[in-house]
Parts: C-alpha cells; sequence; structure tokens
C-alpha cells in the first residue's frame, strides 16, 4: 500500500520570515498525520528551514526544486546534488516551467534523475501534456514534433532512460498538465487517474508488476483544499503536487489533513 505524499513547491517566492513561518506552522499541525509531506522552499531557505526541521516528525521532509547533475564546477547560478544531499530528501526535476522557461530537455532531465539517486535524493520526475488531451481525437498521419514532446509516456520513457529497477523503486512521478498548472482549471479525477494508469503501465512494462506498484504517482495542477478528494479518491493517484495553494499555512494543511484521512 502506497502511503499519500503530499509536495509543496513554493516556487519563487516567500521571504525568510515568511518561510519561517509557514515551515514551523506546518511542523506543529501535522506531526501525528499518517501521509508524507515534503516542503520545497527556494534554495536559499534550505539551510535555515533544515535547522528549524533537525527535530521534525520523520514524515515531514525538505525537498529542492531543482538541480544540476554535475558535483561541481563551472557551472554560475546553480546547485549540486552534493550541495543539497545534506539539506534536502527530495528534489523536483522537469517542472513545466523548467522545461518552458529554461528550455530543459528531456535528456537533460534524465542526467539528473541519475545525478538525484547517485546522490540518495529523491526525484520527482514531473511531467505532462501541453494541451488538454481529447479522448475521441484520432491521430492522422505522422504526430508532430510537439505532440511527440507533449507526449507523456515518451516524457517518462526518457526521464528514466538507463535508470536500473533497484533505483527505480524510490523515485516519485509527478503527473502535472501544464494546462492545468496555475489556471484555476484543475483536471478531474477520472482523467487524472486515466493518465496516471497509462504512466503505470510504462512502470510495470519496463520493472515489472512489485515495482511498478511502489513508485507513487502524484498529480499536480491547481489542486486546493476543495478540491483535494476528488483526486484521493482514485486509487491510482497517490498524492499530489501543489503549488500556490502550499503557499498557504490553513490551506496546505488542510490539505494534508484530508489526505490523511482527517478532516
Ligand atoms: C506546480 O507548479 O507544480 C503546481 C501544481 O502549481 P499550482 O498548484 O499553483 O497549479
Amino acid at each position: 500500500m502506497r502511503q499519500h505524499l503530499i509536495i509543496g513547491n513554493w516556487k519563487m517566492n516567500t521571504t525568510l520570515a515568511d518561510a519561517t513561518v509557514l515551515t514551523n506552522t506546518i511542523k506543529n499541525a501535522v506531526h501525528d498525520l499518517e501521509v508524507d509531506i515534503v516542503l520545497c522552499p527556494p534554495f536559499v531557505w534550505l539551510v535555515p528551514l533544515a535547522e528549524d526541521l533537525e527535530h521534525a516528525p520523520r514524515n515531514l521532509k525538505l525537498g529542492a526544486q531543482n538541480m544540476w547533475f554535475a558535483e561541481k564546477g563551472a557551472m554560475t547560478g546553480e546547485i549540486s546534488p552534493l550541495m543539497l544531499k545534506s539539506l534536502a530528501k527530495y528534489v523536483i526535476l522537469g517542472h513545466s516551467e523548467r522545461r518552458s522557461h529554461f528550455s530543459e530537455s528531456d535528456h537533460l532531465i534524465n542526467d539528473k534523475v541519475h545525478a538525484a539517486l547517485d546522490n540518495n535524493l529523491i526525484p520527482v520526475i514531473c511531467l505532462g501534456e501541453l494541451k488538454k488531451m481529447q479522448e475521441s481525437k484520432k491521430t492522422r498521419g505522422r504526430p508532430t514534433r510537439v505532440e511527440i514532446k507533449s507526449d507523456v509516456t515518451y516524457q517518462l520513457k526518457n526521464a528514466l532512460k538507463s535508470i536500473t529497477s533497484q533505483k527505480a523503486e524510490k523515485i516519485v512521478i509527478a503527473y502535472e498538465p501544464v494546462w492545468a498548472i496555475g489556471t484555476g482549471n484543475p483536471a478531474t479525477g477520472a482523467y487524472a487517474a486515466a493518465v496516471i494508469g497509462r504512466l503505470r503501465n510504462v512502470l510495470r512494462e519496463k520493472y515489472g508488476h512489485l515495482i511498478a506498484e511502489q513508485i507513487r504517482i502524484l498529480y499536480g495542477g491547481s489542486v486546493d483544499s476543495e478540491n483535494i478528494h476528488e483526486f484521493l479518491l482514485q486509487p491510482e493517484i497517490d498524492g499530489v503536487l501543489v503549488g500556490s495553494s502550499s503557499l498557504k499555512a490553513k490551506e496546505f494543511i488542510s490539505i494534508c489533513k484530508k489526505a490523511a484521512g482527517r478532516e
């Protein structure tokens, strides 16, 4: 049985004071919940927040929002897995904002997944289609480049290139349709579960049933405390990746409590 996982991606938000209050408020509210929770603040707050969470409950961990794949070197402005591994347990990779604003390719994301696993960090591999898929659409002729890049199974296979089954069981996948991120227009639970079912089939083909059943696959895109049940009622969906609602303590705590069946 996969325990629910809730990840808060704060993106480029919060002052140090905001980050400290948010973290401590969440810490005090979630200690007895049966749900795994990960907070992903901006890089610069990882050091002070790691101190704040030194005696935190075991279900509350820190994650980074990105990283470079090399351990050190001439890479101005980047952060390496070596720098992160003592501060964070998880790292978000391939978020749609990295893919679109920073032109991150599937190949680069695959390098980062390898680096994360080699350094004992759990990669949260984000993928999602650019436009809503029309279930009835029949493809005529060869798919376009944009259609191929938007194909979530293609993104997943590329992200997992040469990742062994032994390492694969540690990964987390976040299915985040790009059209649902930050739009207030989430996918329906049924739509997300259908896509996640297809992603799990890719894992089954690549790693076999046992490992595919261990890997957590989350949904992300305009999740809040009102619509969270819609996703968690679907057995295929193992949790959520939350953007804007993770910046409001009350809202995020309510999401965590609902995921733990406590509200
Ligand atoms: C995200 O950025 O990964 C995300 C899911 O954002 P939001 O919840 O704001 O749509």
